[in-house]
């Protein structure tokens, strides 16, 4: 099966997210979609960013019964911080019979000949990019294994849910109802 992973933090997710999942999985030949959600990175600040199962269980929420998204948590155990390279040799070593590709916003592309190893992920996977408003895509995108998207973009972020939630306003609608239940019931990003 021909796999596309979406890395993020998922802090919390949100239905950008989810859209461009969904988008993926349905009008490319990608066959399903996993949000690879990434761990706390020791050396970063954790203040606003939920603890790594709580992110994941999120996802799940989000993501409900589609068949076609799934949330991974293959980076938890990992060194850290993880690379996307080192995490794609895990996966290939996991799931032989599975092929891998990569999904990305057109910001990352531009970027991404600053990666570790970024030769070799283009060598060894198809990279699904979306275009982002005010975001060149520079020169990688005319690489052979770069597929450019046009995918429905909503301009939203978890920055901005997360600042909603700590203020006390509405984020209905930005967050699947799932995950807008648990995020009422609890104490996260308040
Ligand atoms: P934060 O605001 O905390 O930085 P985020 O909403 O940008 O979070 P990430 O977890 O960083 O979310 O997102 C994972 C991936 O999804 C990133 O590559 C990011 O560029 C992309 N993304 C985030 N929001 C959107 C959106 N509204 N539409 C399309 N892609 C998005």
């Amino acid at each position: 099966m021909k796999i596309g992973l979406f890395f993020g933090s998922f802090n919390p997710v949100h239905v950008g997210h989810l859209i461009i999942a969904n988008h993926m999985a349905t009008q490319t030949d990608l066959q399903k979609v996993w949000l690879v959600v990434s761990p706390q990175n020791p050396l970063k600040p954790k203040k606003t960013l939920a603890r790594d199962y709580d992110r994941l269980h999120l996802a799940r929420l989000g993501i409900g019964d589609n068949p076609l998204v799934e949330a991974s948590n293959v980076e938890f155990t990992l060194p850290k911080p993880s690379y996307t390279i080192d995490t794609l040799a895990v996966l290939k070593e996991k799931y032989p019979q599975h092929e891998f590709a990569l999904i990305m916003g057109g910001d990352n592309i531009a970027s991404l000949h600053l990666w570790k190893n970024y030769e070799q992920i283009l060598a060894g996977y198809d990279i699904y990019v979306y275009k982002r408003p005010d975001y060149e895509l520079g020169a990688l995108a005319d690489h052979p294994r770069v597929k450019i998207c046009e995918a429905p973009l909503l301009d939203i972020s978890a920055t901005y849910i997360r600042q909603c939630i700590k203020e006390g306003k509405s984020v209905r609608y930005l967050v699947p109802d799932a995950v807008l239940e648990y995020l009422e019931s609890g104490k996260l990003y308040k």
